[in-house]
């Protein structure tokens, strides 16, 4: 009998019913994704496609990515890549993967700034999701991004690059504030630091286990980076800057409230999709942003 034919439609009912067995979230989409990825066709194409047979290499290639996706990579690490607003980023297995939530820390920050001259710095700058697309979207913006990871450094950098902004961006290996020249003074600094709380780590799913784990754990509480940035970091911040975190569930008032007790009074918690705080912003009484983050919606 002749063996039956892997063709586009077969091959995807085959890896959904795969993945689903391995306990994969969105086995359909996965499998669209990676092969996606193998015949450099878009989603549309697969379905416009369904009766194309796979040719030896292209099913080689693909399997070696189903193999990966079983044993709980993330997509985003088999592919190297990961959009994040307008923008598509590399990844590696040493930058956390940008987050839809972390979308709308940006956006945030663009309804609270102007356009105009803004002095950025980045702690945990990652992939540069954050700091790149702030540089995209503020074209007289500059910033500084640091990482203690050498790994992340390098990815952020060739990021930049990719999206044409190393003339308005440093990016440095540094543990929070250690290599930022002392006397510098920003108008935004902005973290998504670890605030996975110590406890609550090995509940996390393989796929986010795989993830780097400095960028994931906030010790104790949760909180330990919040302290340490809030702490170090006023000295850093002008008059009237602004400060803007990411936060995890739970943790929007504490970390508000540090904001406050260093000096930063007007500070206000916004909501994510799932209405999980998600969002601290914080500036000095009697600023501009003061008023913006007082007046701006959820
Ligand atoms: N958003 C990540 C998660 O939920 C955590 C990222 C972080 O610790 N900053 O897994």
């Amino acid at each position: 009998m002749m063996q039956e034919m892997w063709t586009i439609l077969r091959i995807l009912n085959w890896t959904k019913a795969y993945f689903e067995d391995k306990g994969i979230e969105s086995p359909r989409l996965d499998a669209e994704l990676l092969l996606c990825a193998v015949l450099g066709m878009r989603r549309i194409d697969l379905y416009t496609h369904f009766d194309q047979p796979l040719e030896k290499e292209e099913l080689a290639a693909y399997r070696g990515y189903v193999m990966r996706r079983a044993k709980r990579e993330p997509v985003a690490y088999i592919l190297g890549e990961k959009g994040f607003l307008d923008y598509t980023f590399a990844v590696t297995a040493d930058t956390l993967i940008p987050r839809p939530e972390t979308e709308l820390l940006v956006e945030k920050i663009l309804a609270v700034t102007a356009d105009g001259p803004l002095d950025i710095l980045e702690l945990g700058v990652g992939s540069g999701a954050i700091l790149i697309s702030l540089l995209l979207k503020r074209k007289e913006a500059q910033g500084l991004g640091v990482d203690i990871s050498e790994g992340a450094v390098a990815v952020a950098r060739k990021n930049a690059k990719n999206l044409g902004v190393t003339d308005r961006s440093e990016i440095i290996v540094s543990d929070l504030f250690e290599k930022v020249p002392e006397g510098r003074k920003f108008d935004l600094i902005v973290s998504n630091p670890p605030y996975i709380p110590k406890k609550d780590l090995a509940g996390l799913s393989p796929e986010v286990r795989k993830e780097p784990l400095g960028a994931l754990d906030g010790g104790e509480d949760g909180l330990d980076f919040y302290r340490r940035i809030v702490r170090e970091g006023m000295a850093y911040l002008k008059e009237d800057g602004l400060f803007a975190f990411e936060v995890g569930i739970g943790e929007g008032a504490a970390a508000a409230d540090l904001l406050v007790q260093n000096g930063c009074g007007a500070a206000r918690v916004f909501l994510d999709y799932a209405g999980i705080d998600r969002m601290v912003l914080a500036a000095k009484e009697g600023t501009t942003y003061a008023d913006k983050i007082m007046e701006t919606g959820n």
